[in-house]
């Protein structure tokens, strides 16, 4: 994913990418669910598969090689760029918050958890790694 970072003082202003990983900790809000044998999530939080096609439509697909763009940046070079981007057709993210890695970690963290709410899980811990030794973590409060 690419972005920049408007009125950073060092390198983060230019244009550029990363590969995120990201760790989700999750838990069952009622926990009998987990020690009932005749449930179908019997020993489970939650599939695994089902954790991961979430997380894919909601976060993945949509960013995946994706310019995200600060819709209220005060660059405009950062407008300009979304536009030419949009002008050919590119995949391109509006956000309405600067895309920092704790912005990025704290938006992920609401959306996820708000897609679980149906299935009756929660998000304990989110931790979004921009690279292998920087990382952005929230934690519910
Ligand atoms: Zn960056």
């Amino acid at each position: 994913m690419a972005h920049m970072l408007a009125n950073h003082a060092g390198k983060c202003k230019n244009i550029h990418g990363h590969t995120y990983s990201m760790q989700v900790e999750i838990y069952r809000n009622d926990e009998n669910v987990i020690h009932a044998p005749g449930s179908t999530d019997h020993g489970m939080v939650m599939e695994f598969y089902d954790l991961k096609t979430i997380i894919q439509e909601l976060i993945v697909e949509p960013l995946d090689h994706a310019f995200v763009f600060w819709s209220e940046s005060t660059d405009p070079l950062e407008h300009g760029i979304a536009a030419l981007l949009k002008e050919h057709q590119r995949k391109l993210v509006s956000i309405d918050y600067r895309p920092t890695a704790e912005n990025l970690a704290a938006d992920f963290y609401h959306r996820i958890n708000h897609r679980l709410k149906s299935e009756g899980v929660s998000v304990r811990e989110l931790i979004l790694w921009e690279s292998p030794t920087s990382f952005a973590r929230i934690r519910e409060e």
